[in-house]
């Protein structure tokens, strides 16, 4: 059974209808997603005490400093919100998440494309591309976690490669829990493809963390690995590491597969090298021949199914921004 992540979320993406007119956003990817992890919500807003519904607040620049300010009143909260976001950051530190998926564009949640207002006057012009005011700091305090926002997830690669580094966190979560070298070296065993696929720099040297011949403490190795984890998934898959990782593992069934097959695998991944088809799509091929043929050592590598199936949406475009 997998390890279930531990993810926060803006409370406005379905858990309440807190957004400022009184709405709530109706997510399908969050909602399907709760099946398979376990959530923390807030409203930063409503936790400052702005009510719902209420007059809208922008990231505005005043006297040359960003603000969070709410043109109906003239009120300027950036202090309240800064204040509630430290309170609040040492409090999602003892909960062990491995993601947040914030909500886009928001004054406060947001990551980016968040609108920044040049003046403090209702009519003032914007440009795009600053932060919120929580996004800001959740950035800042959890990188490198999985941090997206809803919109961004529409989009099929990025949604992969934050349900592979959600659902790889949890379960070297529980890797560090158990506290033994053995359930460190199958976690490393298991993830060696996916690994190799993110970083293999990374994957090597975790690789010789998880043998350990030195024979240090394991909780001093977890410790270590655990930050190594975090930066092999700092950036997102790019192509050629994956394609390499799909070749080798097609060349396991050199003998088993027909012209014709290997011919329709080489296609699907070049389709996928051109953003055409999803990875899930590729290893999906693989997956049907690891079971016809027995490949155990194939069927253990989490790189072929590191987040459950049901979680591939094919019901969207996947186009997402
Ligand atoms: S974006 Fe954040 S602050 Fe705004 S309504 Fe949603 S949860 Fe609340």
């Amino acid at each position: 059974m997998r390890a279930k992540p531990r993810i926060f979320a803006s409370k406005c993406l379905g858990f309440a209808n807190c957004r400022w007119d009184g709405a709530t956003v109706n997510d399908r990817f969050v909602e399907r997603l709760g099946k398979y992890v376990d959530y923390i919500t807030c409203c930063p807003e409503m936790e400052i005490g702005l009510g719902c519904p209420r007059d809208p607040i922008r990231v505005v620049l005043k006297e040359g400093n960003r603000a969070l300010f709410q043109p109906n009143t003239g009120k300027d909260f950036s202090k309240e919100m800064l204040a509630y976001r430290s309170k609040q950051f040492l409090a999602l530190k003892k909960e062990k998440l491995s993601g947040f998926i914030l909500k886009s564009r928001s004054p406060s949640c947001g990551i980016k494309d968040v609108k920044l207002f040049n003046g403090t006057k209702e009519t003032s012009g914007h440009t795009g591309g600053s932060a919120g005011f929580f996004g800001e700091g959740v950035v800042k305090e959890f990188a490198p976690l999985a941090i997206e926002d809803e919109g961004r997830l529409t989009n099929f690669p990025i949604r992969e490669n934050f349900l592979a580094k959600i659902f790889t966190h949890a379960e070297f979560l529980a890797v560090k829990n158990a506290g033994t070298a053995r359930a460190l070296s199958d976690f490393q065993a298991k993830n060696k493809y996916l690994l190799l696929a993110y970083n293999e720099k990374e994957m090597r040297l975790m690789g010789s963390l998880a043998a350990n011949l030195k024979k240090r403490p394991v909780k001093e190795v977890n410790e270590e690995y655990g930050g190594h984890l975090l930066l092999a998934f700092a950036k997102q898959l790019s192509f050629k590491p994956v394609i390499n990782v799909l070749t080798h593992a097609l060349g396991y069934f050199k003998e088993q597969l027909v012209k014709e097959e290997k011919k329709f695998f080489l296609e699907s991944m070049e389709k996928y090298r051109a953003g055409k088809l999803p990875l899930s799509a590729v290893t999906g091929l693989l997956q049907m021949w690891i079971v016809k043929y027995k490949v155990d050592y194939l069927k253990e590598q989490t790189f072929f199914s590191p987040f459950p199936e049901e979680l591939v949406d094919l019901g969207d475009s996947g186009k997402g921004r």
